[in-house]
């Protein structure tokens, strides 16, 4: 199974994409952690991608793709995987066209541009695995503290309130064409955000069938 997750930042990507994830038993792929990994062991990557970030704009395609390339061509991504912010904009999506890969499905989850802004404000991500919590929707066990691996939580520096309204103006002027793009290819499913984690789960996995 090759799936892409849509949406705009703070949908609930990460979080479906780490659900599936262990009940398909394949990879997810986040270029957001991969950056954020190499911003913080300043790799050159991550010297490239810093700037962008802080700022919420788009690290450039060309990085992108480096980095893509490279981490599907790793062993575990030979049974399938589940790519979560990424492609984001049509030249992504064109590069992996290209490379050959064909994805079963794309599902783009839907949420309005206030529930985003509201959400954001509570976000926690592990600095050392990513895995994604929130204070009121999603708490960890321990405040502070990530279920996962025991890392430390913390706000990203990409969620303050007039970061996060740069971040759903790029995704509506780059990455939302997405949805033509893969709707052309009859591959796009869209999916309502859910009142909750486990109805937002269970509505994916009937758009996928599954
Ligand atoms: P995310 O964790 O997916 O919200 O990504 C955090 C930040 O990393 C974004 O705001 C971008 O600066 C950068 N980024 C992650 N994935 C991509 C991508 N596919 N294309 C361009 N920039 C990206």
């Amino acid at each position: 199974m090759k799936l892409i997750l849509l949406g705009p930042p703070g949908a609930g990507k990460g979080t479906q994409a780490d659900i599936l994830s262990k009940r398909l038993a394949i990879p997810t792929i986040s270029t957001g952690n991969i950056l954020r990994a190499a911003v913080k062991n300043g790799t050159p990557v991550g010297l490239k991608a810093k700037e962008y970030m802080d700022a919420g704009k788009l690290v450039p395609d060309e990085v992108i793709i480096g980095v893509i390339s490279e981490r599907l061509a790793e062993p575990d991504c030979q049974k399938g995987y589940i790519l979560d912010g990424v492609p984001r904009t049509i030249p992504q999506a064109e590069a992996l066209e290209k490379a050959g890969i064909v994805f079963d499905a794309v599902v783009s989850i839907e949420i309005t541009d206030q529930e985003i802004v509201d959400r954001m404000a509570g976000r926690r991500v592990c600095t050392a695995c990513g895995t994604p919590f929130h204070v009121k929707n999603m708490p960890p066990k321990t405040e502070g503290v990530c279920d996962n691996c025991g890392g430390k939580l913390e706000a990203r520096a990409d969620d303050k309130p007039e970061v996060v309204r740069d971040r759903l103006a790029v995704y509506h002027k780059e990455t939302a064409p997405l949805k033509d793009y893969y709707g052309e290819r009859k591959l796009l499913k869209m999916v309502d955000n859910q009142p909750t984690v486990a109805a937002t789960t269970t509505a994916i996995l009937e758009a996928l069938g599954l």
